[in-house]
């Protein structure tokens, strides 16, 4: 954007967690001074939603559920506030004339957007990391193609992108993932095997949706960003590493080939993630926890054990076979976290679901269109529908 006027942004996804955080970021960074808020979206909660909009002065808010239609439309009598909902609602919101997009809806729901809003050559900063799991390279070239910029969200993704200057990137051995454990980290499988919705949502460091916490337990959310890495940097699948490290300080790493390793190291606290992400190429001034080392003492790390957390392994699969596989992997992982979250399986069941229909769907023919993706999240989707289906009559 031009220095002096603001910034023109849509957010997409704005009522949930990463958006929430964001519209902070932007109240922090000066508001309606630095930014103008074209379009929000939002789903089921529609209250938050017209309250976003009203408070930025928002000229379009979205909910994705269509029979909120009428819902939102009164909250936002009155108020000049353009209205609309559902798939073309949300079209009509990525679509819009900005120079940035925050791509925060969870999940495969937010591929079409958000791939609408790169086509439309706005900068994308991503949190939404579904995309460039089922989508990789479709994604990273309908951004190359729109002229945008791509942004990680993601406080790893960010971290990297931070520790990676752009006539580095030939030296480049290797990516180093930080992984927190979760809150099973120590559990054994046989205590996993009973755990609750409840005890697995309750991550120990970072406040997060549902989805992405339940993945942080499993560890199908690390799953989900060394195949985000391999798409955002364009590096091997051997060359990224995952490293359990409990305190969340060190957010990711860089290895080069003379040996040293570059990181990135902050609170736990997605505002500098996004504001990164908000403010680039520039840093801005947050008010974010700084980190005191002296109080930090001291920095654990260990090997993420795949017996345990076989999630990891799931993606180096997705990964060798190629195809559609992190696209089936993607799609079975979010109807398995569901099931679990509604207590129709278990916790272990989940990995077993995607792992289950990645194997049924090895062949399934495999293409760069977005309608070869859809056709494979669909399948997969289905077919994990049906495995629940059956777990849950064995049961
Ligand atoms: P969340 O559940 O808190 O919020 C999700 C948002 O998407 C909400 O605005 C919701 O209204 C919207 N939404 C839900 N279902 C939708 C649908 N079917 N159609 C359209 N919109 C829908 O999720 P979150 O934790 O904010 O995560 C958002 C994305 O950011 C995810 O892809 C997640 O992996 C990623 N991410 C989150 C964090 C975090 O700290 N929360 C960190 C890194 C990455
Ligand atoms: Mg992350």
């Amino acid at each position: 954007g031009r220095t002096g006027s603001p910034r023109r942004i849509t957010v997409l996804g704005a009522t949930g967690s990463i958006g929430c955080n964001t519209l902070d970021v932007i109240g922090q960074l000066g508001g309606r001074d630095a930014f103008e808020v074209e379009a929000l979206t939002g789903h089921a909660n529609i209250g938050l939603l017209a309250e976003q909009a009203k408070a930025v002065g928002a000229k379009m808010a979205v909910t994705a559920d269509e029979t909120l239609y009428g819902a939102l439309k009164s909250a936002l009598a009155g108020t000049g506030i353009a209205v609309a909902a559902g798939a073309s609602g949300l079209m009509e919101a990525a679509e819009r004339d900005v120079d940035l997009v925050m791509a925060a809806i969870v999940g495969t729901a937010g591929l079409a957007p958000t791939l609408a809003a790169a086509r439309r050559g706005a900068d994308i900063a991503l949190a939404n990391k579904e995309c460039l799991v089922s989508a990789g390279r479709l994604f990273v070239s309908a951004v190359a193609d729109g002229g945008g910029t791509l942004i990680p969200v993601d406080s790893e993704h960010s971290a990297i992108f931070q520790s990676m200057e752009d006539d580095q990137r030939h030296a480049v051995e290797r990516i180093v993932l930080t992984a927190s454990g979760g809150p099973f980290r120590q559990m054994s499988r046989e205590e996993m095997a009973l755990v609750t919705p409840e005890r697995a949502r309750a991550h120990p460091n970072w406040s997060m949706g549902l989805k992405i916490s339940i993945g942080s337990a499993t560890m199908f959310n690390k799953a989900l960003e060394m195949i985000e890495a391999h798409h955002l940097f364009a590096v091997a699948p051997e060359a990224i590493e995952v490293i359990v490290h409990p305190q969340s300080i060190i957010h990711s790493m860089v290895g080069y080939s003379d040996g040293s390793v570059i990181a990135q190291l902050g609170a736990p606290d997605m505002r500098t993630a996004i504001g990164y992400a908000l403010a680039y190429p520039r840093r801005p001034k947050l008010n974010v926890e700084r980190l005191d080392f002296a109080k930090l003492a001291r920095l654990d790390f260990e090997a993420p054990d795949e017996a345990r957390f076989p999630a990891l392994r799931l993606a180096r699969l997705a990964m060798a076979r190629g195809g559609m596989q992190s696209a089936v992997m993607n799609a079975a992982e979010e109807v398995a976290c569901a099931a679990f979250v509604a207590g129709r399986i278990g916790f272990l069941a989940m990995a077993e679901v995607a792992e289950a229909v990645m194997d049924e769907m090895i062949d399934w023919p495999a293409g760069d269109g977005m309608q070869v993706v859809f056709a494979a999240d669909a399948e997969a989707r289905a077919r994990a529908a049906s495995r629940i289906s059956r777990l849950e009559r064995a049961a």
